[in-house]
């Protein structure tokens, strides 16, 4: 049980951030909720929350392209819920294009909120983990942290970037009862992938739900895409005690994609 930790997701509003809010939630732990949703509408789903697992969930949307917001957010989940105690860095965003036709706002902008913001939120989440001598940092990188796809620089550049940091970070505090890993996800069905379904759509001439099964084993093996709890559920396998000697490890979750 997670009753008593106090768990960070960003980019929580939506897709695997929520999910995997949803089942730390539902293993007892306190949640700050976080991602780009009116404060209306994100504190509303932070009650629902709430009601629904007898847990303490707040909302923050605070925007992860700036520096100084993203370690905003850490110190008001300190202030708010107590402590720090899972950090799971999630928010990610994606644009594709080729290399010479990459729009250089969007690449500051996936190198901002997919790279460095972990970075921040790292470095404001570890002294927290270290005075208790306990701490899980889990990062979201992707299949694309270990292999690269056309039209994906900005985004392979950030996640392989990810599992560098996911490194050093865990050698760093070995000792100190933190663990830190990325973890590899192939397709999952989330709206990230809605711009690259729409395209599949367009230039085959087919249907979206067609248009998905075509994008998935464009790469994938396992020929379906997985759902967002599954990413949820190895999250809460790291967080647990069986798993304190994985450290530094980036693990795929891709239906043999990078078995090739
Ligand atoms: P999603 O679009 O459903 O969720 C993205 C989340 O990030 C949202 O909560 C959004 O509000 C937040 N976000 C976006 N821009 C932000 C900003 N500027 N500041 C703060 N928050 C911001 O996508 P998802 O698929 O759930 O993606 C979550 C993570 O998983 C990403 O890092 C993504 O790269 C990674 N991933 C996804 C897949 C997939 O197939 N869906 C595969 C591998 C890795």
């Amino acid at each position: 049980t997670l009753k008593g930790k106090v768990a960070v997701i960003t980019g929580s509003t939506s897709g695997i951030g929520l999910a995997t809010a949803r089942v730390l939630a539902q293993n007892g732990a306190d949640i700050m909720l976080h991602g780009l949703m009116s404060q209306q509408d994100g504190e509303a789903l932070a009650s629902e929350l709430a009601s629904e697992f007898g847990v303490k969930v707040c909302f923050d949307d605070a925007d992860m392209r700036d520096p100084a917001a993203t370690k905003a957010l850490l110190e008001r989940t300190v202030a708010k819920l107590g402590s720090v105690d899972i950090l799971v860095n999630n928010a990610g965003i994606q644009h594709t294009e080729t290399v010479d036709n990459f729009p250089e706002q969007k690449w500051h902008d996936i190198i901002a909120i997919n790279l460095s913001a972990a970075f921040f939120t790292t470095q404001k989440a570890l002294p927290v983990m270290k005075k208790k001598g306990w701490g899980r940092i889990v990062n979201i990188a992707s299949v694309h942290g270990l292999v690269g796809s056309v039209k994906k620089s900005a985004y392979c550049a950030a996640k392989h970037g990810i599992v560098g940091l996911t490194k050093v970070t865990a050698l760093e505090n070995a000792d100190q009862g933190i663990t830190v890993n990325a973890i590899c996800p192939g397709w999952v069905n989330t709206p990230i992938l809605q711009a690259q379904v729409d395209d599949m759509a367009a230039s085959k001439g087919i249907d979206k739900e067609t248009a998905k099964r075509a994008l998935v084993t464009t790469k994938q093996p396992l020929p379906e895409m997985m759902e967002p709890s599954q990413i949820g559920e190895l999250i809460l396998f790291l967080c647990s005690d069986a798993a304190r000697s994985i450290t530094g490890a980036s693990l795929p979750i891709d239906g043999a994609w990078t078995a090739q």
